[in-house]
């Protein structure tokens, strides 16, 4: 299928058009191989700016389109849609970031519309070359690991276990808690610390659904989204889990506190005996 390549270069307003020559950069990208239309249009995003690419799709055959705009995190998804309503297949699409990339961060005019005609360039080299995909959809692993067992920690893993799934909780000290549990009253409300705290620290450790690992850290992390693999490395305690009612008797005799790594101040929240 020979490409037939729409571009559309987005004012936002002043956002872009206050420092870039829109109608410079269209006119440049008219030039290129393969670009059959090019337009610059005050809000592409809009509803007119969408029903224009979807006309142009109809008019001129076109069967790829290049929008140069905002970030793609912002509007990629939009025009996707618009391809698709439009009859081709969304992947059929490159964004041109001249907002974030170009025109909000130079100053000089000329030198941001150079850049901007670049970018554009760029795009609808790529885009000639794109192939038709198709959109799969794949298992995930709904476990979730969460990092720190302070309150925003404690929080979430209770969300995220009440809604039905598996929650690691890993917690580099000995106890969840983080900072709130050394708190008397919290501003700005001065409600009890520990009211708030105690329970959901409880629920923590006893929710069907969260795995908590105290005295542990996260040692390596591999794999993807949704099949991540991670490595965590839980620190010996030298006490049965099982028996231990966090009385604190045992410390009091510790051997572990006299050796010289875990003096006074070294900043791990463990033993704290004079070497
Ligand atoms: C003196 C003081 C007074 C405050 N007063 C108020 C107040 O009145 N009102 C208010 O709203 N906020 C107050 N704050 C802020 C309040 O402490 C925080 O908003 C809140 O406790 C932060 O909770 P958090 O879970 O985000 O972090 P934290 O409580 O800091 O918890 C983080 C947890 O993550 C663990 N952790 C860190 N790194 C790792 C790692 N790599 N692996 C595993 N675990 C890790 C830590 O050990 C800790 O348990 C105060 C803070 C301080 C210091």
């Amino acid at each position: 299928m020979e490409p037939r390549i729409g571009v559309y270069i987005c004012h936002c307003g002043s956002n872009i058009a206050g420092t870039v020559d829109v109608e410079d950069v269209a006119r440049a990208a008219r030039e290129q191989e393969g670009v059959v239309v090019s337009r610059a249009y005050r809000f592409m995003c809009s509803d007119p700016g969408q029903e224009m690419i979807k006309r142009d799709v109809q008019e001129y055959g076109l069967n790829r389109v290049v929008v140069a705009a905002c970030s793609p995190t912002m509007h990629e998804s939009t025009y996707r849609r618009v391809l698709q309503e439009a009859g081709l297949n969304p992947y059929f699409f490159e964004m041109a970031n001249i907002r974030e990339h170009v025109s909000w961060v130079t100053v000089d005019k000329k030198k941001a519309t150079e850049k901007a005609k670049a970018l554009v360039a760029a795009a609808v080299r790529r885009v000639y070359y794109h192939q038709p995909l198709e959109t799969r959809q794949v298992p995930v692993n709904p476990n979730t690991l969460v990092v720190g067992g302070g309150i925003a920690g404690i929080q979430a893993a209770l969300k995220i276990a009440d809604s039905g799934n598996k929650v690691y909780l890993v917690e580099k000290s000995p106890s969840v808690g983080g900072h709130m549990a050394q708190l008397d009253k919290t501003f700005p409300t001065l409600d009890c610390s520990a009211c708030i705290l105690t329970p959901k620290m409880t629920l923590v450790g006893s929710h069907p659904n969260i795995q908590l690992l105290t005295w542990s850290e996260v040692e390596e992390v591999s794999g993807y989204v949704g099949n991540f693999k991670v490595k965590i490395r839980k620190k010996a305690r030298y006490i049965d889990l099982d028996k231990c009612t966090g009385c604190g008797e045992c410390a009091k005799n510790c051997p572990v506190r006299y050796l010289p790594q875990y003096k006074k101040g070294n900043g791990d929240g463990n033993t704290t005996g004079e070497g």
